[in-house]
């Protein structure tokens, strides 16, 4: 008898829930329960794989029990179509198709020029980039973040000014014209305002940088990362523990900021993803409210 209870309960396959679809900017949530609690390795291969060499490699993270979840990001800028997401245990691998459908991002007006930085000023700046690359490519092994992956609001009030995935036409000299993405959401905020951590987690960066201005990046485990911007104070040092809601900075106007501001991003494995995939999307930023004074008191301390 025990041993027909154990041959049962050794044949109980594992499920695996992948979602049908995801549009852009969006975060597959992959979910395992195996009672064996194996090892999953999950790829992302994009439309126009393999000419498209933007695959996403994750692994499964633990959440308890018998539990597993993966997260997949949709960056904004993900090739429409169907993609493949294939799960491998040691010994097998699976695909599924995924269809990934576009997000109707509003256009920015005008086109912003971009200087080319020169001598000691491009040096900075590639030296920037070249961390943020760093940082963008860590999966620290260790989960800050609950399984609902609800997350706390960087500010008090929150009105997005600008927001995620918004098509912006860029032109410099060297590069000529371009699109990008907004990777992050621009929340209203006056200079001083409280910004909060949005979960738990590690500070891996506290500075200042060109673009940027002063910089708060926190590390919630397995390639899950938040990143503040133009910040005026730092509340936080790098290496320090952080809980969701704790005061990491004031907000402001540092860096290349027009106007005051929270930038405000969330990435996994490097990947910017939007932001209310993770919290309520606030409403738009009404212009004119700023000019009254019960207004502009908004977000300051
Ligand atoms: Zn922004």
């Amino acid at each position: 008898m025990v041993f027909l209870l154990t041959a049962a309960a050794s044949v109980r396959a594992a499920s695996i829930n992948v979602p049908k679809s995801a549009s852009q900017g969006e975060v597959v949530k992959i979910l395992i329960t195996d009672p064996n609690n194996g090892e999953y390795r999950i790829q992302f291969s994009p439309v126009g794989w393999p000419q498209n060499k933007k695959i996403i490699l994750v692994s499964a993270v633990n959440l308890g029990g018998e539990k597993q979840i993966a997260l997949i990001p949709i960056a904004p800028d993900e090739v429409t179509g169907i993609a493949l997401i294939t799960i491998f245990t040691q010994q097998s691998g699976n695909t599924y198709a995924i269809e990934i459908k576009k997000t109707n991002f509003p256009v920015a007006k005008g086109v912003t020029f971009v200087g080319d930085p020169k001598g000691k000023l491009k040096e900075k700046f590639d030296n920037e980039k070249n961390e943020l690359k760093r940082i963008f490519a860590l999966s620290t092994p260790e989960r800050f973040w609950k399984e609902d992956l609800k997350f706390v609001a960087p500010l008090k009030d929150m009105a997005v000014t600008s927001p995620f995935g918004q098509i912006r036409r860029k032109f410099s000299n060297q590069y000529g014209k371009w699109d990008i993405n907004h990777f992050g959401a621009d929340l209203h905020a006056y200079a001083g305002a409280q910004v909060f951590a949005v979960e738990d987690g590690t500070v891996l960066i506290a500075r200042h940088w060109l673009a940027e201005g002063n910089v708060v990046i926190i590390d919630h485990g397995y390639g899950l990362i938040s990143l503040y911007f133009h910040l005026s104070a730092f509340k936080v040092k790098e290496g320090g523990r952080v809980k969701a809601g704790n005061v990491i900075a004031k907000s402001g106007q540092t860096g290349m900021a027009v106007g005051q501001h929270l930038h405000f991003e969330i990435r996994i494995n490097g990947i910017a993803v939007s932001p209310w995939e993770f919290m309520p999307e606030p409403p738009m930023f009404e212009q004119k409210a700023a000019l009254s004074p019960v207004q502009k008191k908004r977000g300051a301390e």
